[in-house]
This record gives C-alpha cells, structure tokens and sequence, in this order.
C-alpha cells in the first residue's frame, strides 16, 4: 500500500477563499431562473456554462415519456419536451463518484410575504433569500466552489471520473434522476448536495401525491337541496385523510406527515360549488411498498365514501398524480459515509451528525433501483419551501472546504 498523496491543504483553502464570490455569484444567477416544474430550461443552461467552466465535457439528456413505466417513477407533471436533464462528465481513473443535483425549485408561496422579489437573491447578514437558494441550488455553488479550488491548488485531488448530473422533477416525482439513472448516468457512489445543515443524510421515508376530486352539482345557493355541495363533501374525505395519516405513524409521531397541500372549489360565493380538488402529500413508513400505501389510501377514502349517499352514488376520483417514493437508506457504516465523516470531521472538529430523513431525496433512486451508495450533504438553510428561503454562505464554504478533503480521499482511496 503506498503512500497517500499529500495535498497542500492551506493552499486549497486560500484557493478556496478566492473563488468564494464566483460561487456566491453562481448561485446568485441560478436563484434568478424561476425554475418551478416546466421551467427547469434557463437554470439548466446556467448549470451547463459553470460545468463547462470547471473543465467538465456536457451534454444534455431529454427524460422520455416513457420514463413513467419504470418502477419508482412518479407521475409526470408536464411533458418532456424541452425539459433535458443536464450531465457534465471529467474523465479520471480508478473508482468514479456522481454528483446529483436538482435545479427545480417549489412555487414560492405567498409572494407579497417575502421581504424581497423571490427570485431576486438578497444577501441579508451572511444569508442569501431567493426560492431556492437553499434547496437546493446553494449545493451546486458547494460543489463548484470545492471542484475550482481543488482545480487550481491540487489538481491531483480530482484524479478519478467525477460527472455531475443535474435533473428536474426532484420535488415531485424524481423522474429526471431515473431518467438520467436508467441511460447510465451511474458510478460507484453518487453524492448529493441536498441541505442538511452539514449534517449526512442517510434515509428517507416514503412519500405518496394524490390529487382527490369530488364532483356535486352546481345550483344556486337559494336552492341548496338541488345542489350538492363539492366543498362541504370533501371536508369528510380531509378526515379521512387524517385518520389515515395516524394510521401512518404508529407510534402517535409525525415523521411520515400528511400535508394537505391544495385545495380549489368553487367560483362564486353565491354558487354551489360543482367541484373540489384536494393536493395531499403522504409520508408512509420504509418498508412498504408503493402499492402497499395507495391501497391504504385507498380503502381510507371508500370508507368514508359509503358513509355519504351522494359521494356513494358519485365516488370521487383518486389520482396518485406525482411522488411514488419508496423508503430508502444507506448503511451508516458504508465506506461512502465514513470518508464523507472523516473529511468534514478533518475541517469541522467533529464528526457530523446524522440528519433524520423526514421527507425524500434522489437518493432513494440510486439505493433502491440501481444498487448504488448515495449520500445527501449540504449547506445550513432556514425556510425551504416557506418565505423567505436562505442559505448561510458561510456554510457553503465550509461544505466545500469538506468536500476538497471527501473528494481527495473518495479518489485516493485503495480498495
Ligand atoms: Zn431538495
């Protein structure tokens, strides 16, 4: 066994500070592309320029239809067209480590809320608002920061074939990571720069979308006994909803939450509304099956369908129209996790902590499909999915100060 190559650490480190606001301005560019599902076209364009920067050869990937046949695929949201998967490959030696990051971001909610544009980034005491910017476009700021620094002051470092794959639908389906998956955008280990406040995650629950529509009949509201009501019949199925998500936690917890997260119905208040549509999200536990939660789902509702005279007679529809996540988890002994701990332990002081997996990553994908280590890492956020979504640049720093040492030592290693 010979001698582990020794880098200059402290020259990396000044590499580092040097390249601190190219990132920031990376990640400031990226905020700017409203990138919600559809719109992925204009944050993938600015991922594919910094890719090319770094010294990466890239191409671009479409997700094809057909995509939503394959098992853990999510149903798709819009059509593909236009919509590619970006991939950036350097070529190395020995074992080879894949990057996954997603450019799509959530709706920003309610937008007079924010103390600025959502999509104007704002630096605010060492914190950058913006949709986005910490979920989870502060990775690819990380990992570019890490990857120009180790370029510049220890090229040596970067030794093995490290691609980098960015996708889209992360937040909903996960069908661009399969898709970029299933043509062979694979390696021995995948490293993805979720936020995890410089903590490791290692697992994630499962996780169902349903969209539930419950059809009345429109009438005026002088007449309600011509009409039925589709908001007053939904409120029983949003019990329903809630009895299944205890059914979900056993153990009286949260950690597999129902959210309800749409609700439309109606159009005049003076008019029985014809028609509602719930949006919920389901945690279930790992361990089950896809097929296992739907049935649940399922059989949840009916009941509460029989109890109704009208919703017996006009059964509302049931659509799983987005995440079909399974649990997934990574060994906390993998060989992946001990060099990720040792590396932050390195630059930190300590080894990190485990984050709790209360929601999914692509990670789940690359373990659960394709028998491949993956392992979420990244900045300290506060507010994703909320108002006012930030990202501590400082943590970004440190993450790839990290991630130099993790990518020195994942290439350096002999197996
Ligand atoms: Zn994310």
């Amino acid at each position: 066994m010979g001698q582990p190559i020794a880098h200059n650490w402290a020259a990396v480190d000044t590499a580092i500070d040097a390249h601190r606001a190219t990132s920031i301005a990376f990640l400031e560019e990226l905020v700017r592309e409203p990138s919600t599902v559809g719109k992925e076209a204009g944050a993938q364009a600015v991922v594919a320029a910094e890719l090319r920067r770094l010294g990466f050869k890239v191409h671009e990937l479409e997700v094809p239809e057909e995509i939503v046949e394959r098992p853990g695929a999510g149903a798709p949201q819009l059509p593909y067209a236009g919509r590619p998967v970006v991939v950036g490959e350097r070529e190395g030696s020995g074992h080879s480590l894949l990057v996954n990051g997603h450019v799509d971001v959530v709706p920003p909610g309610v937008a007079e809320r924010w103390g600025g544009d959502p999509f104007g980034p704002r630096l605010v005491d060492g914190w950058l608002h913006g949709r986005g910017a910490g979920d989870m476009k502060a990775g690819f700021a990380m990992v570019a920061l890490a990857i120009g620094a180790l370029l510049d002051a220890a090229p040596e470092a970067l030794s093995g074939p490290l691609s980098f794959v960015s996708v889209i639908e992360e937040e909903c389906t996960g069908n661009g990571t399969l898709a970029a998956a299933a043509a062979g955008v694979l390696a021995d280990a995948v490293l993805l720069p979720e936020p995890t406040n410089l903590e490791l995650m290692l697992d994630g629950i499962g996780i169902l979308w349903l969209e539930l529509t419950v059809e009345g009949r429109s009438a005026h509201a002088h007449l309600p006994q011509d009409g039925a009501n589709a908001i007053s019949l939904a409120l029983p199925l949003l019990d329903a909803l809630r009895g299944l998500a205890a059914q979900m936690n056993p153990d009286g917890g949260t950690r597999n939450a129902l959210n309800l997260g749409t609700f439309h119905g109606g159009d005049w208040q003076s008019s029985v509304p014809g028609i509602a549509r719930i949006g919920a999200r389901i945690g279930f536990p790992p361990g089950w099956t896809v097929a296992e939660a739907e049935t649940r789902v399922t059989e949840g509702l009916d009941r509460a369908v029989r109890e109704d005279p009208w919703l017996r007679d006009h059964p509302p529809q049931v659509r799983f129209n987005g995440f079909r996540a399974e649990g997934y988890t990574l060994d906390p002994n993998h060989e992946l996790v001990r060099q990720l701990s040792a590396a932050h332990a390195e630059v930190v002081g300590s080894p990190p902590a485990i984050a709790d997996g209360t929601a999914t990553t692509d990670a789940r994908t690359y373990l659960n499909y394709f028998a491949i280590p993956a392992v979420s890492y990244g900045p300290r956020v506060r507010n994703i999915h909320g108002v006012d979504e930030a990202v501590e640049v400082d943590s970004i720093v440190l993450g790839a100060r990290v991630l130099t040492r993790f990518f020195a030592r994942y290439f350096g290693a002999e197996r």
